[in-house]
């Protein structure tokens, strides 16, 4: 006998919100293909519910803590965030009665703290100061979930997003099986950015065991250390980017084990004419880290040669970042280049 939940399934209707989670689809990205020779697959996470990569890390990391009864309805998950996984989480969260306080440094868009304030979360902004600081977004999350965890009976956990490994695990459940079923085990190569290192470590740890041959590249943007780290050994950071949510500094717990292959660095410079072309030529409104990922694949793509299938991630949509990445004054003020089309439109922020 048929029971409701395989009804739902035979007619294509999630079961709920938390279901609308994942099962992104490969987008073949044209222009990158045709410059390469490759097919270059962007696996498309801004359709999560949430906007971004992160609602898969977030399901996962308050999926755990509900399994290993830390947390129940009524308690409070804190958490450090560039804002993403703050998302995934104030609306994961809200699915199950659950509180959010979100500690942000007070660089990350408007746009961001916006929609976090709108999805219900409690938000701190905190100055953006490095890791080794005290004052780190990271360890005033950590130390409030500590102090409020005292003072409330209902349950508080720390997310702890970094070195929290429940966040590589969904991409080694989910990312990593969903890219290998939509290419039928095609794939020669993939490559992204690192934040917490939960996508690349995950993904990259899921198609190893199906392919040890698949190469595992990093892009990394300027002003990260793990370039340096990856291709000699030492952990050292130079340059900026404006691109937020990537550009680690130390090996989480999450990148602890990655099989990395090779390394790339991409500036800036290299990264936003991509997402201005794949916005006006592609249809595709992407966030700054998506450049980075997009231009790592041309990258791996010459290493390999042409006739290789790459796949990168699309981490969130461009909307989030509308007063700094697609905002000319703001380039200009990073002595970016300014596209033609945004120089001709002023006011396309507001
Ligand atoms: N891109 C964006 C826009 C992000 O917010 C993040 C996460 N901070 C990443 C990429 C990196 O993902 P991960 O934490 O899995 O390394």
């Amino acid at each position: 006998m048929l029971i409701f939940s395989d009804i739902l399934t035979i007619m294509d209707i999630r079961t709920d919100f938390l279901a609308t989670i994942g099962n992104t689809p490969l987008i073949r990205l044209k222009k990158a293909s045709e410059a390469t020779g490759c097919e270059i697959l962007g696996k498309a996470e801004f359709l999560n519910p949430g906007q971004s990569v992160k609602d898969r890390a977030a399901l996962f990391i308050v999926q755990d803590a509900l399994k290993r009864g830390t947390l129940k309805p009524g308690g409070t998950v804190v958490e450090g965030t560039a804002g993403n996984t703050g998302i995934g989480l104030a609306l994961v969260c809200n699915t199950l009665g659950i509180k959010t306080v979100i500690v942000i440094p007070e660089t990350q868009s408007d746009e961001k703290k916006a929609m976090l304030r709108l999805a219900g979360a409690e938000l701190i902004e905190v100055p953006a100061v490095p890791y080794k600081d005290p004052g780190n977004y990271v360890k005033v999350s950590g130390r409030l979930a500590e102090k409020l965890a005292k003072e409330d009976p209902k349950g508080v956990i720390w997310a702890n997003q970094f070195d929290n490994v429940a966040n590589r695990q969904a991409h080694i459940e989910t990312t990593g099986p969903e890219i290998w079923a939509q290419t039928g085990g095609r794939v020669d190569g993939f490559i992204c950015a690192v934040g917490t290192g939960g996508t690349l470590a995950g993904t990259a740890m899921a198609l190893k065991e199906r392919n040890p041959s698949v190469r595992i590249g990093l892009a990394d943007p300027l002003g990260a250390a793990l370039f340096s780290y990856y291709t000699t050994g030492e952990l050292k950071a130079s340059g900026s980017s404006i691109t937020e949510g990537i550009g680690q500094g130390r090996i989480t717990a999450n990148l602890e084990d990655a099989p990395i292959d090779t390394a790339f660095q991409i500036p800036d410079e290299e990264a936003l004419p991509i997402i201005f072309d794949l916005l006006t030529e592609e249809g595709l409104c992407l966030g700054g880290s998506s450049g980075i990922n997009v231009a790592g694949a041309i990258r791996l793509a010459r290493e390999l040669g042409p006739g290789h299938t790459i796949v990168t991630v699309l981490c969130d949509y461009g909307t989030r970042y509308q007063s700094k990445l697609f905002n000319p004054e703001f380039l200009r003020s990073r002595n970016l280049p300014v596209p033609e089309w945004l120089e001709k439109k002023p006011s396309i922020t507001r």
